[in-house]
Formats: C-alpha cells, sequence, structure tokens
C-alpha cells in the first residue's frame, strides 16, 4: 500500500497585486478546480526588482488579505514581504519545499506574460523544476513557442476570461477618478479609497 493519497496539492499564486482584482480571485479558484489544489497561498511580491513605482508591499499584502479573507481554501503568506533583497521566485519555492517536505506537489500560478519573461528570473531553470508552472492568460493570448523545450510537461496554460481586468487599467481608472467597481471586490475597493493609493499615476 502506498501513501500517494497523502500528497498535498499546494496553489502558489504568485504576483505584485499592485492592486489584486477579480481577473487574480476568478484565476486561483479556476486553477485550484483545474488542477484539484488543496489551498492556494496567495503569495504578494516583497520587492520586485524588474519593476519601479510598486506600492508599498505592507499595503499590497492588505490588499490581498482583504481579497481572500472569505474563501477557506486562500491564504495569504507574507514570506516574500519578510524576506529581505530583491524578490526571487526560486527562494520562495525553495521555501515552500522545506516546509512542506516531499509530501506535496507544488503548483506556481502567474500571468502567462510574466512566464513568457522567465528566462530573465533567477535560476529559471530551478524554479521550474522545483514547481509546475500555471500560466493564466487573458482571452485569444497563449504562450509563444519561443521556450517550447524548456516549458514542455513543466508549463500549463489555463484561459482565465475574467483577465480582462487588469492592476494596469485599474491603476489608471483611479488616477481619472472613473470607476472601479465590480472589478474588485468591495473591501479592496474601499482600502484603496481610505488609503489614497493610485491617486496619481506613476
Ligand atoms: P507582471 O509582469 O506584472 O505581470 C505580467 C502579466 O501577468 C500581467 O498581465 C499581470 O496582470 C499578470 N499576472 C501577474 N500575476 C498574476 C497572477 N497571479 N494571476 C494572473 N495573472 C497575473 O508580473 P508580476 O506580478 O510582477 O510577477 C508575477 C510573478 O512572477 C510574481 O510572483 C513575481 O515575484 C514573479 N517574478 C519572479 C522573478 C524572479 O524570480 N526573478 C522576476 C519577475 C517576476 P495584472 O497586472 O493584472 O496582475
Amino acid at each position: 500500500m502506498t501513501d500517494s493519497g497523502n500528497v498535498r496539492r499546494i496553489g502558489i499564486m504568485g504576483g505584485t497585486f499592485d492592486p489584486i482584482h477579480n481577473g487574480h480571485l476568478v484565476c486561483a479558484e479556476e486553477a485550484r478546480m483545474q488542477f484539484e489544489l488543496d489551498e492556494v497561498v496567495f503569495v504578494p511580491s516583497g520587492n520586485p526588482w524588474q519593476k519601479t513605482g510598486v506600492s508599498p508591499a505592507e499595503d499590497r499584502y492588505l490588499l490581498t488579505m482583504l481579497a481572500t479573507a472569505s474563501n477557506s481554501n486562500f491564504s495569504v503568506s507574507r514570506i516574500e514581504i519578510d524576506r529581505e533583497g530583491p524578490t526571487y521566485t526560486v527562494d520562495t519555492l525553495r521555501a515552500f519545499r522545506t516546509f512542506y517536505g516531499e509530501k506535496a506537489d507544488l503548483f506556481f500560478i502567474t500571468g502567462t506574460d510574466a512566464v513568457a519573461e522567465i528566462l530573465s528570473w533567477k535560476d529559471p531553470q530551478a524554479a521550474l523544476d522545483e514547481a509546475h508552472f500555471i500560466a493564466a492568460s487573458r482571452p485569444s493570448y497563449s504562450l509563444s513557442d519561443a521556450h517550447a523545450d524548456l516549458f514542455r510537461g513543466r508549463v500549463s496554460v489555463i484561459e482565465i476570461p475574467a483577465l480582462a481586468i487588469s492592476s494596469t487599467d485599474i491603476r489608471r481608472r483611479v488616477a481619472e477618478g472613473r470607476t472601479v467597481r465590480y472589478l474588485m471586490p468591495r473591501e479592496v475597493r474601499e482600502f484603496i479609497e481610505q488609503r489614497g493609493l493610485y491617486r496619481s499615476q506613476t
């Protein structure tokens, strides 16, 4: 008799989440269902070193907490917020592996555009070895064949129509005083208003 039934399937939802929106939530839930994940842990990037003008990490962490609180299958990790220095996904995946041991299958969920840039990340090969990657794409967008050999068997693409919503569009809307209602949970919208986030475009 094997104990393979005890292997947990952990989704790790990586993103800057500046801000988190309903597209991210639909994506995490869809990945959970399609890949039969036991849970999805959202991991807001602490110091996304390839970006400038990102909102404070604690704000993005709180927004992510507010957005996910009502789903018992979702949780939020501070691992990248609390780790000093540039945020590297490979470090996060190794930490998850250490925490869960061999009795877990890890699935790293993020946007297709981000996965397409993986060769610019730290130790991309090692990152792909640590977890199966789930690349979420907007409708009619697919991963180019540029890295087909590297990605074969290691990256799955899922199409998420709700990803027509984007953080960039939301930031622009807030700066222009346009509505962001229904694009994100009410609690997230209220926190953005209270904190005055995104009022000036960066
Ligand atoms: P990004 O370049 O801002 O995002 C690329 C695209 O993917 C955007 O359209 C974005 O939409 C979407 N996206 C991002 N996260 C998503 C998610 N979890 N689910 C669905 N769509 C998502 O990417 P990023 O947010 O900075 O980084 C994504 C992940 O890659 C993070 O975990 C980050 O730490 C990791 N990363 C690692 C390295 C490294 O290890 N060296 C380098 C770069 C990125 P929205 O703008 O609407 O979110």
